[in-house]
């Protein structure tokens, strides 16, 4: 029997028709089976975000309920990385929360450093200071070092440099804080400016 194109239409509407009917009826096993779950995100509260990690600046979601982080994923609206993380953004979940080994229980992550800690010079362990703290250590010893340091001139030269700073910058440096920092680095007279890329 030869097809026409109009019996060809009726066909495939017929089928088409049928396959919507199915869908609607709750015949799908699919359909049946997402309606049993209660969706892991409902009465969440989205705020968009980015990665913790480096400078490539991908966008995350974070998902919140009752003020409680439950969800970090990749933001598929973002230009950057539309919705894809890599192994690390993929695991920034982890930053704030663990789950326990034996009960399978959500806990704040034990090892996540939230405060400044510093290792004395012989130490062994490492102590826990308050911000205040950290700022005039970091302070106190850059302006010695620097004022100890200090290369005006040399071989009649002026070169106002102080070779005794190195500054050490992280992946997680945005375009805005690499700036920030290289003014800084550059006005005390630093010449050993390195990237962790770079090594
Ligand atoms: S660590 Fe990975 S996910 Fe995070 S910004 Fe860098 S490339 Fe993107």
């Amino acid at each position: 029997m030869g097809i026409t194109r109009r019996s060809f239409l009726k066909l495939t509407g017929a089928a088409f028709a049928t396959s919507v009917m199915y869908e609607f009826t709750g015949q799908s096993q699919a359909m049946a089976a997402d309606a049993s779950q209660e969706w892991k995100l409902v009465d969440v509260t989205e705020t968009s975000t980015i990665c913790c990690y480096c400078s490539g600046g991908c966008g995350t979601i974070c998902s919140a309920r009752d003020g409680e982080l439950i969800n970090v994923e990749g933001d598929p609206d973002h230009p950057i990385n539309r919705g894809g993380l890599c192994s690390k953004g993929s695991s920034q979940f982890g930053v704030n929360s663990i789950y326990d080994d034996v009960t399978g229980e959500r806990m704040i992550n034990p090892n996540r450093v939230q405060k400044p800690m510093v290792r004395r010079a012989g130490a062994t362990d490492w102590e826990e200071i308050s911000w205040e703290q950290a700022f005039d250590e970091i302070a106190k010893r850059i302006k010695e070092t620097r004022d100890a340091n200090y290369i005006g001139e040399a071989d009649g030269v002026t070169v106002n440099r102080c070779e005794a700073i190195a500054s050490f910058g992280a992946a997680a440096l945005d375009n805005e804080e690499g700036y920030a920092l290289q003014k800084l680095c550059r006005a005390l007279g630093m010449t050993y400016i390195e990237h962790q890329a770079r090594i």
